[in-house]
């Protein structure tokens, strides 16, 4: 990774606010696109792990503390032996695997030791849960990809139980201290591990640190706050999208455990490919033939574009691979005013058979040495 400072990727200050954080975050991604003109990917990437961390709290304190995360155990965060940033020392690590004795891991994977130590927030602890993400693929076709359109899609999906608003208690109810906290929201636990004692504090995960649940859990939804149901969304597909472009539609996902946030529907376009277009950047590329007479006497042929058939004027002496360019044929800049241009390519046609007449004429041109 080229630069491992968050903050400075995004250029917000360490105090800044999820919403600094955000509005810096889109500026960045905006400028960066890929599918820009002047886009970088790699610099794209970097900007989205930045976000991926800062925007998620325990992360970002995770990350404030220890100066990375440790997500996915040790792949992605750090190697055992080598790890100074995180402020402890892991060479203790290396060929623990029985030649040392002594230590007991009680069948704990590395995951487990980590999310221990940190806190982490990927297997224990957890609060109430953001619903996950829904993946779709979805076709259209090359006139679609340049006038954008409209699909409405028809999604079997967890969402908020209207028998309870989402919350999870049977309508009418009141509300109870937890029994398992004692009313405190926070559960307590002391580990004992190869590196230590460890005492953590663990939101409750029977009121998720609120201290008091519903006396009866929703006789609909089992006091999950979701249930499964069929529902219509539109999706709004821009024009000038991308074969292989994802879109994310906020919070369309799956419904989240008692009223938490959904997770988003993430739509995956695939564009049809057309017979006669192909596309390169916003330009739409074809071929055209032109006969052989138009070719060297000049005149016009009738040719396709994406808004239908237009008169393209043929200068004498074209010559077969020639490119002639119609300004704003092209594909429109995803989210922009500007368009690409239609590039025809011309192929001279060679007649392949002659009249006698015809015949004659060309072979008094060959005898002119033309
Ligand atoms: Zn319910
Ligand atoms: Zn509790």
């Amino acid at each position: 990774m080229a630069n491992n400072n968050y903050y400075d990727l995004l250029g917000v200050s360490k105090d800044a606010t999820d919403d600094e954080i955000k509005k810096a975050y889109r500026k960045l991604a905006h400028k960066y696109h890929p599918d820009k003109s002047g886009g970088d990917e790699a610099k794209f990437k970097e900007i989205n792990q930045a976000y991926q961390v800062l925007s998620d709290k325990s992360k970002r304190q995770q990350y404030d503390q220890f100066g990375q995360t440790f997500e996915g155990g040790g792949a992605g965060g750090f190697s055992a032996g080598g790890g100074p940033a995180s402020g402890w020392d892991f060479s203790g690590f290396q060929g623990f695997g029985g030649q040392n004795g002594g230590f007991e891991f009680g069948g704990e994977g590395f995951d487990d030791i980590f999310s221990n130590i940190f806190g982490g927030s990927t297997s224990r602890g957890r609060r109430r849960s953001k619903g996950a993400d829904i993946h779709v693929d979805m076709e259209i076709d090359y006139y679609e990809m340049v006038r954008g359109t409209q699909r409405e899609l028809n999604l079997y999906k967890s969402v908020a139980c209207d028998r309870c608003d989402g919350e999870g208690g049977e309508p009418g109810t009141g509300q109870k201290t937890c029994p398992t906290c004692k009313g405190k929201g926070k559960i307590e636990t002391v580990r004992r591990s190869f590196f230590g004692t460890f005492s953590q504090i663990a939101e409750c995960h029977e009121c998720h640190g609120s201290g008091r649940i519903f006396e009866k859990k929703c006789s609909k939804c089992g006091g999950d706050g979701r249930v499964k149901e069929e529902q219509k969304i539109e999706i709004k597909i821009p024009a000038g999208i991308s074969d292989g472009q994802t879109l994310s539609v906020s919070e369309q996902g799956e419904a989240g455990e008692q009223g938490a946030i959904a997770g988003d529907l993430l739509v995956t376009i695939h564009v049809v490919p057309h017979k006669k277009f192909k596309r390169k950047g916003l330009d739409i590329l074809s071929t055209e033939q032109v006969p052989f007479s138009v070719a060297v006497l000049g005149g016009k042929i009738e040719i396709e574009t994406i808004s239908g058939s237009l008169i393209l004027k043929i200068p004498n002496g074209t010559q077969s691979g020639e490119v002639f360019r119609i300004k704003g044929e092209g594909v429109p800049e995803l989210g922009g005013r500007g368009a690409g241009n239609h590039l025809v390519t011309v192929v001279v046609k060679v007649p392949k058979s002659l009249s006698r007449e015809q015949k004659k004429i060309v072979e008094q041109m060959r005898d002119q040495g033309i």
